[in-house]
């Protein structure tokens, strides 16, 4: 799991004070992005923005920016951020509880992309265009009910609007001459494989079509799926299968119209590994603990996603405790009892000084996470492959 250059690298951080570290290959971020935007390939395709939210560190972004089609960002907070970092970028902007300020630094930016998410953002937005002189190209946000049951993270709830509410936008859009209805934007569920996703790729089309003939939409639509492509944690090798749902899902689309997503996860999760060292090792109550350096204060992953996070362990060379042949819970620095980031799984041998790997932490990982609990130090960040 772990790549050539990090397992170089990692050599040169232990016994040097830079542990916990964050590491990131960013030559297999651009391999993978490049294939992903491969399987894309098809008539009728759709565009790819990056969600800026499940990493969005400079270098994460600029490595993949050059096999993606644009960004979404979900806050004032990552519009400039990412503006910054790619100041060419084609931005969408979505997320809940827009402010006035926000709208406003939206066009000051040139989002290209305001997925609206109510009747009355739409109005707040409306007038702040009307005011600013400025013609606003939105996509209205739709949270359909659908049967969502062994999705990952059903996004239910506030997001969006249901088809009732949706309906209190078509006055607002009459009345305002600087909104500019592009389509439909949905981003329903997190966790889907391809096939899943496809089935709910088509769900949106055909509520969005008949909604946009219905209301007398005319010109060219848009319709952007959302992200959430399955990423499973519990086997690392495998990937959600690009090149299926780029196939299914480019047929799907009519002439006139053009889809896109806006994955995260699925795109930088490979990329990133938090590294790490074993501090003790213990039994207790029948339970082997290894404790590690750092905790979940770096990575909350495990933690809100309630999995144990993959992990592989380089032997070091210490006489210390170990535990052998033994199911070992690896815990961090916290004093909690919920900083667990493996919990009871079997090992040949975990011994203090070896140092843990955690793969898969290239997404929702530091960026989520509590970094001043407990007050311990921070990580060191890598960024290699350049
Ligand atoms: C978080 C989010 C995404 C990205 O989801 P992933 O599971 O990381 O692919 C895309 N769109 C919206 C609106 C989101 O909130």
């Amino acid at each position: 799991m772990i790549t050539r250059l990090v397992q170089d690298h990692v050599q040169t951080l232990a016994g040097k004070g830079e542990l916990p570290a964050f590491v990131y290959d960013l030559a297999a971020l651009r391999e993978h992005a490049a294939e992903v935007k491969a399987a894309l390939s098809a008539p009728g395709a759709p565009e790819i923005f990056y969600a800026a939210k499940a990493n969005p560190d400079a270098p994460i972004l600029q490595a993949v920016a050059p096999y993606m089609d644009g960004i979404e960002v979900a806050s004032g907070g990552e519009l400039a951020h990412v503006r910054e970092a790619l100041p060419d970028a084609r931005l969408a902007f979505g997320g809940p509880g827009k402010t006035d300020d926000e709208l406003r630094q939206a066009l000051a930016l040139d989002v290209e992309r305001i997925h609206v998410e109510s009747p009355y953002e739409l109005s707040r937005l409306a007038e702040i265009a009307q005011a600013a002189e400025r013609e606003v190209d939105i996509l209205l946000r739709l949270n359909l009910a659908g049967d969502r049951s062994g999705v990952a993270l059903a996004m239910s709830g506030p997001f969006g609007m249901d088809p009732e509410l949706i309906e209190s936008c078509t006055d607002i859009l009459t009345a305002s001459p600087h909104v500019r209805l592009r389509g439909i934007h949905a981003h329903l569920a997190s966790g889907l494989d391809a096939s899943a996703m496809v089935a709910q790729s088509t769900e949106i089309l055909t509520w969005g079509r008949a909604w946009l003939d219905r209301i007398g939409h005319t010109g060219p639509r848009e319709f952007n799926l959302g992200g959430g492509m399955a990423v499973d944690y519990s086997t690392p090798g495998t990937r959600f299968d690009w090149k299926q749902y780029g196939t299914d899902v480019a047929a799907l689309a009519e002439p006139g119209e053009t889809l896109r997503i806006e994955p995260g996860r699925s795109i930088s999760v490979y990329a990133g590994w938090y590294i790490t060292e074993v501090l003790d090792v213990k039994k207790a109550h029948g339970q082997w603990y290894a404790v590690l350096r750092g905790g979940t204060m770096h990575i909350r992953t495990p933690v809100t996603k309630q999995h144990n996070h993959p992990f592989d362990i380089l032997a070091g060379n210490g006489d210390g405790p170990a535990a052998a042949g033994e199911p070992v819970t690896l815990v961090g620095q916290l004093c909690t009892p919920k900083d667990v980031f493996a919990r009871e799984v079997p090992t040949d041998r975990v011994a203090v000084g070896d140092l843990v790997a955690f793969s898969m932490s290239g997404a929702y990982a530091w960026n989520i996470s509590h970094h001043d609990f407990l007050m311990h130090p921070k990580p060191t960040h890598h960024f290699l492959g350049h």
